[in-house]
């Protein structure tokens, strides 16, 4: 007798509040009812959760520490067709929260992942800001040491698009000194807090003036974070380099030959090379030095 062929079970991503309960979606709770298994960054954290909405079905831990056993575990349940539900311990799965070995693995198994969309940090930040949403980076969160941040910035000045950043209440104010380090003084950055709940807060301000008005308000420093850089202004054709790219030019020029700090200007700050170079040219001609 031939074998009954095995029916995969459906692999659903379900977005949870970022802070607000309110915001549990419908269908979210309908699915996590239903599901054969809910794999949670945190248990203990997703309980309270879970119970509030009269979800009691079986938990099984998927962190940062365990995700590739835990993934193979996942992957052969859903293989013997039980259906599985993926929650992080906040908003939308993936989002700088554990799981993408899961779904990478699941999709290349022939696996069905379904996402069931809702609260998601960075877009509630981002549409809100005031800021141009139409090409937009998220970065996730910056690099933890100082010098790695402000070289994660540099690589970023040029680039048009918003830039969104997470970032941990212990390090927000490096993380704000660092972008007014780094980027233009007169660019506009948005520090949204605490989204969805009692406190929530958007504090926006020209980039020279955002430590400063965090500093005067110490409950700006408390809470979560998402941060909003307005992207760079495009280069009017013919313009040549701007202010930016020419302050970056000329810091380059002191450490390397007018080649280099031209391509890396061009790459920093999205300015033409060609234009640097010439412009570098001059420089080196003017103080009479070497190329
Ligand atoms: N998966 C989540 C999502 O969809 O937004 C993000 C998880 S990530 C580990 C947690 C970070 O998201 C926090 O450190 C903070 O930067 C940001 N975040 C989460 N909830 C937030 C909220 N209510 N307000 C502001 N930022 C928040």
């Amino acid at each position: 007798m031939q074998a009954l062929e095995q029916i995969n079970g459906v692999l659903y991503l379900v977005a949870t509040p970022i802070g607000n309960l309110g915001d549990m979606g419908m269908r979210a709770v309908e699915i996590l009812k239903a599901a054969d298994l809910i794999a949670a960054e945190d248990t203990r954290h997703s309980r309270p959760l879970l119970a509030r909405y009269g979800i009691n079905r079986p938990l099984l831990a998927l962190h940062e520490h365990n995700e590739q056993q835990a993934s193979d575990r996942l992957i052969e349940k859903l293989k013997a067709g039980q259906n599985i539900a993926l929650i992080s311990d906040a908003g939308t799965p993936l989002i700088s929260d554990p799981g993408y070995p899961l779904v990478s693995r699941a999709r290349a198994a022939g696996i069905t992942v379904t996402p069931v969309p809702g609260a998601c940090a960075l877009v509630a930040a981002l549409s809100a800001s005031g800021l141009s949403v139409a090409r937009f980076a998220f970065e996730g969160f910056p690099p933890r040491t100082g010098v790695a941040r402000r070289r994660l910035f540099e690589s970023l000045l040029g680039d048009q698009r918003t830039l969104v950043f997470y970032e941990a209440s212990h390090r927000i104010h490096d993380c704000i000194d660092d972008i007014a380090a780094v980027f233009p003084p007169e660019r506009r950055v948005v520090v949204a807090r605490e989204l969805t709940k009692l406190h929530e807060s958007f504090l926006t301000a020209a980039i020279a003036d955002m430590p400063a008005l965090m500093a005067a308000a110490p409950e700006h420093g408390k809470g979560e974070f998402v941060v909003v850089i307005e992207g760079a202004r495009p280069e009017p054709a013919g313009a040549g380099p701007s202010a930016e790219a020419l302050r970056v030019l000329k810091l380059l020029l002191e450490e390397c030959s007018v080649k280099s700090a031209a391509g890396l200007a061009a790459r920093i700050t999205g300015a033409r090379r060609e234009d640097l170079y010439r412009v570098a040219l001059a420089l080196k001609r003017a103080e009479g030095g070497g190329v």
